[in-house]
């Protein structure tokens, strides 16, 4: 039987790309359909966006720094409209880059929402029908906002890059990634900023000490943090949103930013019909090679909701090149992920928290807080977390989570570390590099505890 293409992605994001480029780069014939812009969640809407606003957002303190170390130098007002058409420029390029690398591989790419029709067909949004020996969805995720009265008048993730204006106060609602990734970008851009978390602390799921970490500073730095409190309801009131908490609470906001989770794009695309399965959260399920109960089909990426990071995506999607087109059946290895939350302090970890490992094995815990010397020269109270999670039995190192400026860039190098199975007394027998916040790693002799 012939078929139009050797390969059919739906969806131009970070993983459906990367797929396409390397399936078409081995010779296979490929085509991609996107819907909306390409590069997806991550280049359009997520990671490169919100670190650019973390870039931006950064800089109001540096000046009160700079002043501390003797420079002339007076703040300033900052200006989104400027900003704004920077980012929205610095977008349109990545966009265009994204384009050109599937057309200079030779993908043809339609500008066109794809369903599937059956195992080897998809129908685009013009009506014409493409058949392909193997299917991939790489259709990513959305923001979702929980029904209440007023939930309405909620933005998302999705809309925060685009405010007309800044607004002067802003309430976000969640304790993930996002809700607090946005709320020391806010508070930096000046923006009066509360944040709601109907837990007992943020970041569920990460090493307490960390987080905990994280939150003070999140509260010294001004973001009026108010833990075990949700929303109501809603109202909008002139220009501005009327919020009722449920601690009794009652405030007006200019924004109100809903960050409580995401869900996969799966919706509407003819899975049902085909029998393609999903799972509690509407994702498409997948075994270990990424291959849907439909043997063509296959899904990679936060549409699996399995780890939804864009490198995890990325990693997922050369499994599948290799497994299908190499014949070398590969599985993404989703164990020791380093990654990076992009709160200010940032938090950087890889493996297991002191929490998670305790319940494992017996463990001893390495930790070092203090005032880095950059800050503490300007003044500022802030504070710094290096800590080491060591399996007493094989003297591995199960876990590290550093909270620090940078602590983005010294995980992916203590990741290193880590999935190599190092020990504590490798980490001992590295040299410090001095000074410097991260040499810590390498000095703390002494658990401070065990477990
Ligand atoms: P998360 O799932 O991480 O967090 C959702 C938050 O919203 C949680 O605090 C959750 O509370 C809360 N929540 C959920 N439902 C409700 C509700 N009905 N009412 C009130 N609060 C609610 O989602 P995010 O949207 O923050 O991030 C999505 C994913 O995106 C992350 O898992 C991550 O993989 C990825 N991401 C990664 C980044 C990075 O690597 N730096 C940056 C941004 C996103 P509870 O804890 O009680 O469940």
């Amino acid at each position: 039987m012939s078929f139009d293409y050797d390969l059919f992605v739906i969806g131009g994001g970070s993983g459906g790309v990367r797929a396409a480029r390397v399936a078409a780069a081995g010779g296979a014939k490929v085509a991609l359909a996107e819907e909306d812009r390409y590069g997806g969640t991550c280049v359009i809407r997520g990671c490169v966006p919100k670190k650019l606003m973390v870039f931006a957002s950064e800089y109001s303190g540096m000046v009160e720094d700079a002043q501390a170390y003797g420079w002339d130098i007076q703040p300033g007002a900052f200006d989104w409209d400027a900003f704004k058409g920077k980012l929205e420029a610095e977008l349109d390029r990545l966009e265009g880059i994204y384009r050109n690398l599937l057309k200079n591989s030779g993908v043809e790419s339609f500008d066109a929402r794809a369903t599937l029709v059956d195992p080897h067909t998809v129908e685009l949004s013009d009506g014409s029908r493409k058949s392909a020996k193997h299917i991939l969805i790489a259709t990513g995720g959305r923001p979702i906002v929980p029904e209440f009265p007023g939930s309405d008048l909620a933005i998302t993730s999705n809309d925060v890059f685009h405010l007309e204006k800044l607004p002067e106060s802003i309430l976000i609602v969640g304790g993930g990634y996002i809700a607090c990734e946005f709320a020391g970008i806010m508070n930096g851009l000046g923006v009066k900023t509360t944040q709601y978390y109907r837990g007992a602390q943020i970041l569920r799921g990460f090493d307490d000490e960390a987080r905990g970490l994280v939150s003070e500073e999140m509260c010294q730095s001004g973001i009026d943090l108010h833990l075990g409190t949700n929303v109501l309801e809603m109202t909008r009131e002139g220009d501005k949103i009327r919020v009722k908490a449920t601690n009794g609470d009652e405030a007006l906001f200019d924004q109100v930013m809903y960050a409580t989770g995401r869900a996969p794009n799966a919706d509407d695309l003819g899975l049902e019909d085909l029998g393609i399965e999903r799972g509690r959260k509407g994702e498409i399920l997948v075994d270990k090679y990424s291959q849907t109960g439909v043997p063509s089909v296959y899904a990679i990426g936060d549409v699996t909701d399995r780890v939804n990071l864009t490198p995890v995506a990325i990693r997922e999607g050369m499994a599948f090149v290799e497994t299908v087109f190499n014949g070398n059946p590969t599985s993404p290895d989703h164990d020791l992920i380093p990654t990076a939350i992009f709160t200010q302090p940032e938090m950087g970890t890889v493996g297991l928290s002191e929490e998670e490992a305790a319940q494992q094995e017996p463990i001893e815990v390495y930790a070092t807080s203090f005032k880095p010397m950059q800050q503490a020269f300007a003044g500022r109270a802030q504070r710094v977390l290096m800590k080491l999670i060591v399996s007493q039995a094989s003297r591995k190192v199960l876990g590290c989570h550093i909270v620090a400026p940078g602590a983005g860039e010294m995980i992916q190098l203590a990741g290193i570390a880590v999935k190599m199975g190092a020990t504590k007394e490798d980490f001992d027998r590295t040299v410090a590099v001095h000074p410097t916040m991260s040499e810590e790693l390498v000095t703390m002799k002494t658990p401070v505890r065990t477990a």
